[in-house]
């Protein structure tokens, strides 16, 4: 790990000060990204801006019927709010199938929207990674891409975005609420995170001098009929192969609204929303749901060994919607359909 200076802020002023001072500073947060990263080499910030103990802790009640998510709340705090819990099921669930108890005590809100991919040769400074050094190359295309994108790939990188609460946050048609130097600004998150074409080391529509000040989420009502799927090589402390979050509105056996978003599948939550409209109207049932993972998945490119991943997702949707036309409660791990 390289020497770094550490500055403390207080107040958003205080750090976008600090960031505005030296173009080579981090924020740090929660930490359990950017420190792994520092001591993999693959970050070198000269200055690293503590923004934990920023007034940002907060979960409020939005104006319509929403709530506005403080920056540094906790991946825990969130998972386990009420208000959460009560009606916005699907990012709790999606929260808790991701990481440990551990990371998501320290783990906040803004930092799961800008951990980075969790690609081997990007964690490895021996290899060549056109998001680390851009313009080297991008041995996975050829190379070990068991876990990589099959969707929206391009040439230059097929990495993917590996947050699970990103995926529930893309469904539920989260705002990501943002201050910089000219002022303050909302992104909508389908907007948030980007596709690699020729820049994968550009991730976000974020600003280099921007700061995450909260995540709002829009007044809805999907409790009745939601289910977050998390396909793994194991059934804890992994990422996702592939993830669903699936939220349904019905009457009687037809669908009247639908939310798909995918995770391990892009190097971004992926969500279709033509393809949700092609479930409206349609009876709740294997064959509406498989048109639909046929209809997303249409132009998903599998490579030497990811090609795995199309069957998987398609299964994985199918799974995930029918488990939400069930009804909910339902288990965090057992996502059968009974
Ligand atoms: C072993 C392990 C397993 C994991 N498993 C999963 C999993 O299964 N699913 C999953 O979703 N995640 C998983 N994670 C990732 C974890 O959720 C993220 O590391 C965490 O959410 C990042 O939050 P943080 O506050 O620690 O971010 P930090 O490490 O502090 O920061 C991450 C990045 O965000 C920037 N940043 C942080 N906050 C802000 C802000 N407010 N404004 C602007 N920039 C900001 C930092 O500069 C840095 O670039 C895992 C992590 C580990 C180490
Ligand atoms: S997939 Fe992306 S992150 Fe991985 S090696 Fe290629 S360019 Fe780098």
């Amino acid at each position: 790990m390289n020497r770094f200076e550490y500055v403390r802020a207080t107040t958003v002023a205080d750090a976008l000060r600090a960031k505005a001072a030296d173009s080579r500073s981090r924020f740090i947060a929660g930490g359990t990204n950017l420190l792994d990263l520092m001591k993999y080499d693959v970050e070198r910030p000269t200055t690293v801006v503590d923004i934990s103990r920023l007034p940002l802790t907060d979960i409020e009640e939005g104006a319509d019927g929403g709530l506005r998510i403080g920056a540094l709340v906790s991946n825990s705090r969130l998972a386990y709010d009420e208000r959460v819990q009560a009606r916005f099921p699907l990012l709790s669930s999606a929260i808790l199938a991701g990481a440990s108890a551990q990371l998501r005590n320290a783990a906040s809100t803004g930092g799961n929207l800008l951990q980075r991919t969790r690609c081997y040769y990007f964690y490895d400074t021996g290899t060549p990674c056109n998001k680390r050094e851009p313009g080297t190359g991008c041995p996975a295309v050829e190379g070990v891409n068991r876990i990589h994108a099959i969707l929206g790939t391009s040439d230059k990188c097929i990495a993917t975005h590996p947050s699970d609460m990103c995926v529930a946050l893309a469904a539920l048609g989260a705002t990501v609420h943002v201050e910089g130097p000219s002022g303050a600004r909302d992104i909508p998150f389908a907007e948030f995170h980007r596709l690699p074409g020729d820049t994968p080391q550009v991730e976000t529509t974020l600003k280099s001098d921007e700061i995450i000040v909260s995540v709002d989420l829009p007044a809805q009502d999907y409790g009745a009929h939601h289910t977050y799927l998390k396909l793994r090589d194991r059934q804890s402390y992994a990422f996702a192969l592939v993830s669903v979050a699936a939220a349904l509105k019905l009457d009687g056996g037809t669908v009247t609204e639908a939310r798909i978003a995918l995770g391990g599948v892009a190097h971004k939550p992926w969500r279709d929303e033509s393809a949700e409209a092609a479930l409206v109207g349609r009876t709740a049932g294997v064959d509406s749901f498989a048109a639909v993972a046929d209809q997303i998945l249409a132009p998903a490119v599998g490579r030497s060994e990811n090609g795995f991943k199309i069957g998987l997702a398609r299964k994985a949707i199918i799974r995930a919607l029918s488990q939400a036309a069930a009804g909910t409660p339902q288990s965090q791990v057992d996502k059968r359909v009974q």
